[in-house]
């Protein structure tokens, strides 16, 4: 584990940020700041307005406006294509910008970063397509004198609660398939990291989306989220975060009845058979749970494997942690660097001294690494944990991996499905029957088979049981922010009623 501070990256002076309402920026003017500390160094990096209720409302009634006079939501399929098309373009062109933001403020390593915004013009480009093929249905089948039409119309106003955990690319899940669809966006990014969603508004601006298609409101959760959750003339909310928020985000959302997409937590099993090449297991499920420091909602956190092979397994994990490069988020080869917040570093830990007093057996890991600033935990691995262990249950969202030994096919299925959560699973066997019993009964909303958190903008995301409701991305996730008509079409005459 090393750490070697790219310190000609750091901003001397961190970036004061306006907000974005109907095409322009809004300078903060007299609203306070929430300032932003690199959690990999500790220096202030941005400056973000703390919007009011207000500043919401005019961001709202400029997403009202953009929706209902047709400035987009009517123009053909093929000019809204063509704007995310330029989107694409852009967002490539400034890869490097955007990268660096998202990991001053975030904290994940820079290559990551790189990869995650060059996939998100990916997304832009295949909600493009998917923009032009959306389409609704005829019925030819109700008689000569009936035809019957079904079409597909854009939701309305949405409002986009998104985590700090992934800010940009959760944000290009999302908004290409929103505008797709043909509907209208005000945004509200976590407060830690509103860099890149205002960024994008920038994107989207030169790209030629009109005004008031693309807001961004930046404050709190409590004060702008809960806003949002209760506005009474936002027709869509999708939230992406805890469970408990997302709870919060259905009882305030009887107000108008807003329709809610929601993908919050998970506890996502690996289930290890012992017939699986489990060099390259280890090397996934290492990955799996390492990834992005395992602040990731579909992150495997219970490796579930076959007693046979357990020990052995769980010496090949703890030699691919040890060889792990943990350290300065802003140095290329760094491959697991900051933890994103003081909280969430103090909540990992908690877990962490839970897992020991609870009985679990600390394999590796387990400690705060001290690099002399940032917050920074190493890959951290229990054994014998038992189903009704804290770090068993709960979504920890650290790295922190818990080893649940197996004897029998249905015992590994019982075991991942012990959870309230069902958003993702991955499955490592070279039999195709096991592979094959337990991607079709493990509850989730997203199955790996011999690999994990691989994916493209072509298969959707969302979770099963308490991990959330509806989808996005694909063909489905533009849908999502459809309603749907049915027209009936009198051919000639009706039968009069009363003769
Ligand atoms: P939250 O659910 O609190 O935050 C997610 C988003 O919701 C943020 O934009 C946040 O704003 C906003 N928010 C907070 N409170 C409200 C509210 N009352 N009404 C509307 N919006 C609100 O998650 P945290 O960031 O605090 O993380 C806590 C835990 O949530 C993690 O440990 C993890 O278990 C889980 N999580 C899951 C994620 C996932 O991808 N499924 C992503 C992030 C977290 P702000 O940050 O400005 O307060």
């Amino acid at each position: 584990m090393d750490h070697q501070p790219a310190n000609f990256l750091l901003p001397s002076d961190p970036r004061t940020f306006g907000f974005f309402v109907d095409g322009k920026v809004v300078e903060a003017g007299s609203r306070p700041y929430f300032e932003r500390q690199s959690p990999g160094h500790g220096v202030a990096v941005t400056r973000i307005p703390k919007c009011t209720k207000d500043d919401l409302d005019l961001a709202v009634a400029a997403a009202r406006r953009a929706f209902e006079d047709g400035r987009w939501s009517r123009i053909p399929s093929v000019e809204r294509a063509s704007v995310l098309l330029r989107a694409a373009q852009i967002i490539r062109r400034r890869a490097e910008e955007i990268a660096l933001w998202e990991t001053l403020e975030n904290g994940k390593p820079i290559s990551q970063a790189r990869a995650e915004v060059d996939g998100c013009a990916g997304i832009f480009e295949y909600a493009a397509g998917a923009a032009r093929a959306l389409h609704g249905d005829a019925f030819n089948n109700l008689g000569d004198r009936l035809f019957g039409l079904v079409t597909r119309e854009p939701i309305g106003v949405v409002s986009l609660i998104t985590p700090w955990n992934f800010p940009f690319l959760i944000l290009c899940e999302r908004v290409p398939f929103i505008l797709a669809a043909g509907c209208t966006i005000v945004a509200k990014p976590s407060e830690v990291t509103s860099a890149t969603t205002l960024i994008l508004a920038e994107v989207l601006a030169e790209a030629g989306l009109p005004a008031g298609c693309y807001n961004v409101v930046t404050g709190s959760g409590s004060t702008i989220g809960q806003a949002m959750t209760e506005h009474m003339d936002i027709d869509m909310l999708s939230f992406t975060g805890s469970t408990s928020v997302g709870r919060r985000c259905v009882q305030a959302a009887t107000g108008n009845f807003k329709k809610l997409g929601l993908e919050l937590g998970g506890k996502n099993p690996q289930i290890v058979f012992a017939d699986a090449d489990l060099e390259d297991a280890a090397d996934g499920v290492a990955f799996g749970i390492g990834f992005n420091t395992g602040q990731c909602c579909v992150s495997g956190s219970r490796l579930i494997v076959e007693r046979s092979v357990a020990r052995a397994f769980e010496e090949m994990v703890a030699a691919k942690f040890a060889k792990v490069k943990v350290g300065d988020p802003l140095d290329p080869a760094t491959q697991v660097g900051a933890i994103t917040t003081a909280a969430q570093n103090d909540t990992i830990m908690t877990y962490i001294e839970k897992g020991k007093a609870e009985g679990a057996r600390l394999v590796c890991g387990g400690d705060q690494l001290d690099f002399g600033r940032g917050h920074y935990i190493a890959p951290t691995l229990f054994g014998d944990v038992t189903g009704d262990m804290a770090i068993a249950r709960d979504e920890i969202f650290g790295p922190v991996l818990s080893i649940m030994p197996f004897d029998t096919v249905e015992e590994a299925i019982a075991i991942a499905n012990d959870t309230v959560y069902g958003l993702a699973a991955s499955v490592w066997s070279k039999n195709i029957d096991k592979a094959l019993t337990v991607t079709r009964r493990v509850r989730a909303g997203r199955f790996w088979v011999n690999t994990t958190l691989a994916g493209g903008p072509e298969l959707p995301l969302g979770g099963f049981k308490q991990s959330g409701w509806g989808r996005e991305a694909g063909i489905y996730g533009v849908e999502e922010y459809t309603q749907i008509k049915s027209v009936h079409i009198e051919l000639g005459k009706r039968e009069p009623w009363v003769s």
